[in-house]
Formats: C-alpha cells, sequence, structure tokens
C-alpha cells in the first residue's frame, strides 16, 4: 500500500487538528503550518509508531535519538525565517530528516550534518521519497559545522551544546541568522544570533527540551 496514502492516521483531520495546536501554541507563520500540514511525518517513524506520527510529541527513532516535536520543528523554521529569505542554511543533526523537508521549500540549499552514520542513509532515503532534492546530507560532527561550504544565511541546530560553538558562529554570514537550544539538560534555552556588520546580536526565544550535542563521530 502506498505510505503517503490518506488512510486513517494520516487523515486531513488528523493534520488539521496537529496544525491547530500548533496555532494554539503561538506559531503565527502560515507558511510553515501549512508546510506541517502537508508533509507527511509518519513515513519519518517506525510503522510500529505511524499512528502517533500526528500527535504535538517527540517519537523515538533510534539509536537513542528522536524526532523532534512538531511544535519546535514549526517555531525553529519560524524563527530561521523571520528576516527575509534565505539561500544556504546549515543544520546539524538531521536525524531522520523531518526538520530538513520542513524547511526546504523555503531555501535554496540545505547542508545537513548528523553523527550517527545509519541516520543519515536513511534520512537520505526519505527525503528521496518526499522528492527533497535541495538537501546535501554528510556524516560529521556538527559542532565544527561545514567551513568548506561556510558563510550560511541560516544555521539551525536540533541538539543542545552547553555552549555555543565558536566554529559555528564564525560560519554565518553578515546578516545570518543561527537558530539553536544551548544549555544543560533541564536548563536549555533556544537562542537566535543574527550576525551584523559590526558583530553579533542574541535574543532568547524561550526554554526548550532537546537531545545534547555530543562530539565526535557515532
Ligand atoms: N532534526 C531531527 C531531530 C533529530 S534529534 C528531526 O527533524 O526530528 C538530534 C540529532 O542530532 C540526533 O540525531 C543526534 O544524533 C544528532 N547530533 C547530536 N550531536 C551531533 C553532532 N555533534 N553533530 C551532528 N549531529 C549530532
Amino acid at each position: 500500500m502506498n505510505r503517503h496514502a490518506g488512510i486513517g492516521m494520516t487523515s486531513a483531520r488528523t493534520r488539521d487538528r496537529l496544525v491547530q495546536r500548533l496555532r494554539d501554541q503561538g506559531i503565527v507563520d502560515l507558511r510553515v503550518l501549512e508546510r506541517v500540514r502537508v508533509l507527511p511525518r509518519h513515513i519519518f517513524v517506525d510503522e510500529a509508531l505511524a499512528s502517533r506520527a500526528y500527535e504535538d510529541t517527540a517519537l523515538p527513532i533510534g539509536f537513542g535519538q528522536t524526532i523532534s516535536q512538531p511544535f519546535i520543528v514549526a517555531r525553529m523554521t519560524e524563527a530561521l525565517l523571520q528576516g527575509g529569505p534565505l539561500g544556504k542554511v546549515l543544520e546539524i543533526g538531521t536525524g531522520c530528516g523531518y526538520q530538513t523537508a520542513v524547511l526546504s521549500p523555503f531555501v535554496e540549499l540545505i547542508y545537513s550534518i548528523e553523527r550517527v552514520e545509519p541516520l543519515v542513509q536513511r534520512a537520505r532515503e526519505r527525503l528521496l521519497e518526499l522528492d527533497v532534492r535541495n538537501a546535501r546530507l554528510r556524516h560529521g560532527d556538527g559542532m565544527k559545522g561545514w567551513p568548506t561550504q561556510a558563510p550560511y544565511d541560516g544555521i539551525l541546530a536540533a541538539a543542545a551544546p552547553l555552549t555555543l560553538p565558536e566554529a559555528l558562529v564564525a560560519q554565518l554570514a553578515v546578516g545570518g541568522r543561527l537558530v539553536a537550544p544551548v544549555g544543560p539538560e533541564g536548563e536549555q534555552q533556544l537562542l537566535r544570533l543574527t550576525r551584523t556588520e559590526t558583530g553579533v546580536t542574541r535574543e532568547i526565544l524561550g526554554p526548550v527540551s532537546f537531545v545534547p550535542l555530543l562530539g565526535g563521530l557515532a
């Protein structure tokens, strides 16, 4: 059976309910809400969990990792898009590729790094299945960024470092935005840094809960 078909859990009503919940929680960018509504999330999780794919919750994707909660994906996408169109974007923590797919129509090119090798391959397959063609995926340590493609108009991290790695801030273009959770478990804040001609401005967007950004490869 076609996994994208509108069977039970993927019905329009289930997805509308998710989008309504995101609105209630304060997501205002209509482009982002529409993208979440049309993008199948159930293909990013194991079949056994597919019936829960349109709940606003993180779900396991193996290797001790999770697919992010739709609210947080929408919030980060919205935060990154505020301030004008984006060319090149660097994503750290591809995971299953859901955030990559949500972001893809709004940017020219996404460079995405994931430290768990088997997740990279799986994410590649899923993005291909969804016809997402503007994402380049790599197995690597995102703490160091992807310097050969820098500078980036946007940088987005799906895992939380204790403090922001200098290497990432350095790879931001003038006018570029970096959205990332920062801090130890239980005390993380979502930050947005904007590079200006003269330095960097910093905004705190609110408390969040992410898996830690780990150094090295797995
Ligand atoms: N973007 C995913 C969420 C993935 S969870 C989604 O859309 O659902 C965060 C991911 O960050 C995990 O897959 C984890 O393996 C990865 N990660 C953690 N530290 C990393 C690092 N230093 N470099 C790259 N990826 C990292």
